[in-house]
């Protein structure tokens, strides 16, 4: 299989290139804010978790180096930082930190290919890991995010346990947990505090 090395590639890519109903790139902000999720809660270092992040985005891991992984580690770190500032009520600090992810993972959008049959954008330096390209995506992808929808929407979820960052989407702003499920965990254990004080 060729070296996918740009936004659009996808898992099990052949030299054909994929309708492009099928490709995620730049115009899908939404896919790379979940993006931006994902690399926050990510442990870079635990290679299940790694592996379960390349099954949502194979792309991504398609010629990862270990530079790469290196890359994504760090940005995981910042974004999570980012998110633990928005959801402490730090705005300021969100979006400094934001801000020193954006000037360290730059885009440098051009487009590339050899005819229309091919064409599509790279998002950094040609040649450079997945792992670049997805991180600058990601990290503008949050920053639009930021801008359009409000600091107040990054948050980490409310279970004790979990700890995971996410954006809240819903209508009120006002949504706690990251999942159901840790909602209901949560909610369950309040129930049983309270029947053991009743
Ligand atoms: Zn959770």
């Amino acid at each position: 299989m060729p070296r996918q090395d740009h936004l659009t590639a996808t898992a099990g890519r052949t030299a054909a290139p994929l309708p492009r109903r099928h490709r995620t790139d730049l115009t899908d902000r939404g896919e790379l804010a979940a993006l931006a999720v994902c690399l926050a809660n990510t442990r870079w270092d635990d290679t299940t978790q790694v592996c379960a992040a390349m099954t949502r985005w194979p792309a991504l891991g398609d010629g990862l180096t270990s530079t790469g992984l290196a890359v994504l580690g760090s940005a995981g770190r910042q974004l999570r930082a980012v998110f633990a500032d928005a959801a402490a009520g730090r705005d300021r600090e969100a979006v400094g930190r934001l801000n020193r992810l954006l000037t360290r993972h730059r885009l440098r959008p051009v487009i590339s290919g050899t005819g229309p049959s091919d064409r599509h954008l790279h998002v950094a330096a040609v040649g450079s890991d997945p792992a670049v390209e997805y991180v600058a995506a990601a990290v503008w992808a949050l920053a639009v995010f930021l801008c359009e929808q409000g600091v107040d929407r990054l948050k980490m979820c409310a279970e004790p346990a979990c700890g995971a960052v996410f954006l809240d989407g819903s209508t009120n702003r006002r949504r706690r947990f990251c999942s159901p499920r840790c909602a209901t965990r949560t909610h369950v254990r309040a129930h049983r505090a309270r029947r053991r004080v009743t």
